[in-house]
């Protein structure tokens, strides 16, 4: 169904990587800011993707008063700003401190977390992964019940890339290709996985970095948070002894590989039970669909997707404001760069909508829209042959909606980049459409069904003006 179609985030490639690292990862957080063409970038972490309406506020005013008023939704469901003045980091540091979006400076860039975004809203999944979301981030920054086992800070050692996924069992973020997944199991408890499950593949084929012998372990609900921080200090613990400062699961080499002997053996040290087990969770769900999201305790959420992930000021402070108006006080970016707003009596969701949609935010399912994604582009990445952004936009522009397709297949996501390095590009078998120079594009079908490992098809070169229609061509949807 096209309503089931939004970007993908990036997945993992192959697995068959073993990097030795000279360095640290370079990922931009709240504290460490990235210097781009257009001011300095902070990222900043939101485990869960998860705000209150005040936090909401304060991310909006940050943007406003302290870069340049938009904010984007990164794939793992983070905010970023951007155009930050020089000499701004202290007071952006302390506006996050007071409102709770920097508990703690030590641990700013490896709360990592994303979560089924509808987790307890719409009746699906086995859990409500909100309290494991909570948990683990308490864990992750206070390392207090791992500390016998991990030393206190060992997990603040963890990279900026390292990514948890908590799946309340629907198949959602399972599918993103974390190191290190839960899945809500029927009747309680969690699968935990290490390692990634192959784009495409099913969960159940799993990528290097997790046990030969096959297969997860089982832990008890009131376990998996801190199972799943356990599991990162047992990743820490093999990357150490492999000595390439591994950033991700997937590069550990093979004979430095997370088993399932050594993991079950961390966690009985901590006094949880893992159990083998043989337990297949669902095959990957779609994301949210835009629109309205019927609840069953007869509250409704609304799910709302950003053109190319990105939002102005006045846009911001209307989903903000409907976080406070709604009930929740809640708001919940998700790592398809969209928003969940839970919480609507069903008589105000549809002026809510309507609110929306007005605001140039996408609440139909059929939005041209959907699976459309861009890398940041010129004016604000010195890499960028053309205006990625803005062409992208033209190209929805000439893009009919997807109408009734009804029994077609999805259309193939599409990525615009500016540049060979395809920041962000979607997993999976997508549609690249890549600047070639200032107004001029290559077109190309890239990843095979098995993953992302850029296989590219023979693609045609085209100018911006005639990039909607090689586009349509080749997502399959003329
Ligand atoms: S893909 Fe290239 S142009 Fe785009 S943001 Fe990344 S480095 Fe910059």
């Amino acid at each position: 169904m096209l309503a089931a179609m939004s970007l993908p985030p990036t997945t993992t490639p192959s697995g068959d990587e073993t990097p030795v690292r000279g360095r640290d990862d370079a990922c931009p957080g709240a504290l460490r800011l990235h210097p781009a063409d257009d001011g300095a970038l902070a990222r900043i972490r939101v485990p869960g993707g998860l705000l209150t309406a005040r936090q909401a506020q304060v991310l909006g005013r940050v943007a406003e008063e302290l870069g340049d008023g938009r904010l984007d939704i990164t794939s793992r469901g983070n905010a970023q700003v951007r155009g930050l003045a020089a000499g701004c980091g202290a007071e952006l540091a302390a506006r996050l401190r007071v409102a709770g979006l920097l508990p703690s400076d030590r641990h700013d860039r490896v709360r990592n977390i994303v979560a089924s975004p509808l987790s307890g809203l719409d009746g699906g999944g086995h859990a409500d992964v909100v309290a494991w979301v909570r948990e683990l981030d308490a864990v992750l920054c206070d390392e207090a019940s791992v500390d016998a086992l991990a030393g206190r800070g060992e997990l603040s050692g963890l990279s900026g890339r390292f990514l948890f996924a908590l799946d309340d069992g629907r198949g959602d973020v399972a599918a993103l290709g974390a190191d290190v997944t839960l899945i809500a199991t029927p009747g309680g408890g969690a699968v935990l996985r290490v390692g990634a499950a192959r784009a495409g593949a099913g969960v159940a084929s799993v990528a290097t970095g997790w046990a030969a012998a096959g297969g997860e372990v089982w832990v008890r609900s009131e376990d998996a948070a801190r199972a799943a921080a356990l599991a990162a200090v047992e990743f820490l613990a093999r990357a150490r002894e492999s000595g390439t400062r591994a950033w991700r699961v997937r590069e550990l080499p093979a004979q430095h590989a997370v088993t399932t002997d050594g993991l079950t053996a961390r966690l009985a040290d901590a006094g949880i039970e893992a159990v083998r087990t043989k337990h297949r969770p669902a095959a990957s769900a779609a994301p949210p669909a835009p629109g309205l999201v019927p609840g069953p305790d007869g509250r409704h959420a609304l799910s709302v997707a950003l053109p190319l992930g990105r939002v102005s000021a006045a846009q911001w402070r209307l989903l903000a404001g409907l976080a406070s108006r709604s009930g929740a006080d809640e708001l919940r970016m998700t790592p398809w760069r969209g928003v969940v707003l839970p919480g609507f009596a069903p008589d105000d969701t549809r002026g809510a909508l309507s609110e929306l949609s007005d605001a140039g935010l996408v609440t139909m399912p059929d939005s041209p829209w959907l699976g459309v994604g861009a890398c940041t582009g010129r004016t604000g990445c010195a890499k960028s042959l053309a205006d990625v952004r803005a062409h992208a936009t033209r190209m929805v522009g000439g893009t009919a909606s997807g109408g009734d397709r009804q029994g077609a297949p999805d259309p193939l996501p599409v990525y615009v980049s500016g540049c060979e390095r395809r920041c962000g590009h979607p997993g999976g078998r997508w549609v690249d459409a890549l600047a070639t120079g200032d107004t001029r594009y290559r077109v190309t079908v890239r990843g095979g069904a098995r993953g992302d490992t850029p296989e590219a098809e023979d693609g045609v070169e085209v100018t911006a003006e005639q990039l909607a229609g090689a586009v349509a061509a080749a997502r399959g949807t003329t």
